[in-house]
Protein backbone atom coordinates (compact mmCIF):
# COMPACT_ATOMS: atom_id res chain seq x y z
CA UNK A 1 0.00 0.00 0.00
CA UNK A 2 1.78 2.95 -1.25
CA UNK A 3 1.96 6.69 -3.01
CA UNK A 4 4.41 8.56 -4.72
CA UNK A 5 4.37 12.15 -4.13
CA UNK A 6 6.33 14.25 -6.53
CA UNK A 7 7.70 17.52 -5.14
CA UNK A 8 9.45 20.44 -7.08
CA UNK A 9 11.70 22.05 -5.94
CA UNK A 10 12.91 26.42 -6.02
CA UNK A 11 16.36 26.64 -4.40
CA UNK A 12 19.28 24.98 -3.95
CA UNK A 13 19.26 24.21 0.06
CA UNK A 14 15.29 24.02 1.36
CA UNK A 15 13.00 22.83 3.72
CA UNK A 16 9.41 21.97 2.05
CA UNK A 17 6.37 21.30 3.95
CA UNK A 18 4.98 17.98 2.66
CA UNK A 19 2.83 17.19 5.30
CA UNK A 20 -0.74 17.69 3.38
CA UNK A 21 0.73 15.67 0.07
CA UNK A 22 1.00 13.21 2.61
CA UNK A 23 -1.87 13.24 3.81
CA UNK A 24 -3.87 13.76 0.34
CA UNK A 25 -1.77 10.54 -0.57
CA UNK A 26 -2.76 8.16 2.83
CA UNK A 27 -6.61 9.53 1.64
CA UNK A 28 -5.67 7.21 -1.63
CA UNK A 29 -4.97 3.90 0.72
CA UNK A 30 -7.73 1.61 1.37
CA UNK A 31 -6.69 1.76 5.34
CA UNK A 32 -7.18 4.60 7.78
CA UNK A 33 -4.83 3.20 10.69
CA UNK A 34 -1.28 2.47 10.68
CA UNK A 35 2.17 3.76 10.72
CA UNK A 36 3.01 5.88 8.01
CA UNK A 37 6.12 5.27 6.15
CA UNK A 38 7.81 8.35 4.45
CA UNK A 39 10.67 7.68 2.42
CA UNK A 40 13.15 9.75 0.22
CA UNK A 41 14.84 7.43 -2.68
CA UNK A 42 17.44 10.19 -3.18
CA UNK A 43 21.22 10.98 -2.03
CA UNK A 44 21.14 14.64 -2.04
CA UNK A 45 17.22 15.13 0.02
CA UNK A 46 16.17 14.33 3.07
CA UNK A 47 13.02 13.94 5.24
CA UNK A 48 12.67 15.31 8.28
CA UNK A 49 9.97 16.60 10.87
CA UNK A 50 9.74 20.00 12.43
CA UNK A 51 8.31 22.70 13.42
CA UNK A 52 5.49 23.97 11.04
CA UNK A 53 4.80 27.63 12.37
CA UNK A 54 7.35 30.00 12.93
CA UNK A 55 9.51 30.01 9.57
CA UNK A 56 12.69 31.12 11.18
CA UNK A 57 13.34 27.27 12.52
CA UNK A 58 13.46 26.00 9.19
CA UNK A 59 16.00 28.99 8.34
CA UNK A 60 17.58 28.10 11.50
CA UNK A 61 18.16 24.54 10.86
CA UNK A 62 19.52 25.41 6.71
CA UNK A 63 21.65 28.36 8.21
CA UNK A 64 23.14 25.73 10.74
CA UNK A 65 23.95 23.48 7.98
CA UNK A 66 25.30 25.86 6.00
CA UNK A 67 28.20 26.52 8.80
CA UNK A 68 28.20 22.70 9.54
CA UNK A 69 29.21 21.93 6.13
CA UNK A 70 30.06 24.23 3.89
CA UNK A 71 29.14 23.67 -0.23
CA UNK A 72 33.03 24.23 -0.92
CA UNK A 73 35.69 22.10 0.86
CA UNK A 74 37.89 19.77 0.73
CA UNK A 75 35.58 16.83 -1.19
CA UNK A 76 36.78 13.80 -3.32
CA UNK A 77 33.34 13.62 -4.93
CA UNK A 78 34.06 14.62 -8.32
CA UNK A 79 30.14 15.79 -9.21
CA UNK A 80 31.01 18.66 -6.81
CA UNK A 81 28.02 18.11 -4.63
CA UNK A 82 29.24 16.29 -1.75
CA UNK A 83 28.02 18.92 0.74
CA UNK A 84 24.19 18.10 -0.33
CA UNK A 85 25.08 14.38 0.43
CA UNK A 86 26.97 15.15 3.79
CA UNK A 87 23.54 17.27 4.95
CA UNK A 88 20.60 14.64 3.15
CA UNK A 89 22.94 11.70 5.74
CA UNK A 90 22.78 13.87 8.41
CA UNK A 91 19.07 14.89 8.06
CA UNK A 92 18.00 10.97 7.05
CA UNK A 93 15.82 9.67 4.33
CA UNK A 94 12.84 8.58 6.16
CA UNK A 95 10.20 9.23 9.16
CA UNK A 96 7.20 7.19 10.61
CA UNK A 97 4.47 8.58 11.67
CA UNK A 98 1.02 6.70 13.52
CA UNK A 99 -1.96 7.20 11.56
CA UNK A 100 -5.12 7.41 13.34
CA UNK A 101 -8.48 7.37 10.91
CA UNK A 102 -6.55 8.08 8.14
CA UNK A 103 -4.93 11.07 9.95
CA UNK A 104 -0.92 11.80 10.82
CA UNK A 105 -0.88 11.74 14.43
CA UNK A 106 2.07 14.37 14.47
CA UNK A 107 2.07 17.16 17.73
CA UNK A 108 -0.04 20.22 17.13
CA UNK A 109 3.40 22.02 16.09
CA UNK A 110 5.04 19.32 13.74
CA UNK A 111 5.10 19.35 10.06
CA UNK A 112 7.17 17.03 7.44
CA UNK A 113 9.69 18.03 5.44
CA UNK A 114 11.56 17.15 1.96
CA UNK A 115 14.82 18.66 2.58
CA UNK A 116 16.32 20.03 -0.44
CA UNK A 117 20.02 19.92 -0.46
CA UNK A 118 20.50 20.22 -4.44
CA UNK A 119 17.69 21.82 -5.86
CA UNK A 120 16.19 22.43 -7.61
CA UNK A 121 14.96 19.99 -9.40
CA UNK A 122 11.89 17.83 -8.84
CA UNK A 123 11.95 14.93 -6.03
CA UNK A 124 10.47 11.47 -5.69
CA UNK A 125 8.55 11.08 -1.84
CA UNK A 126 7.51 7.43 -1.27
CA UNK A 127 4.23 7.14 1.83
CA UNK A 128 3.54 3.42 2.43
CA UNK A 129 1.20 2.63 5.11
CA UNK A 130 1.68 -0.22 7.14
CA UNK A 131 -1.45 -0.95 7.89
CA UNK A 132 -2.58 -2.49 11.47
ZN1 LIG B 1 26.96 13.55 -6.09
Amino acid sequence: MQETVVVQTSARSQLVDITERVEQALRELPSRDGVCHVFVPHTTAGITINENADPSVRRDILAYLDRLVPWQGDYAHTEGNSAAHIRASLIGFSVMVPVDDGRLALGTWQGIYLAEFDGPRQRRVIVKLLAE
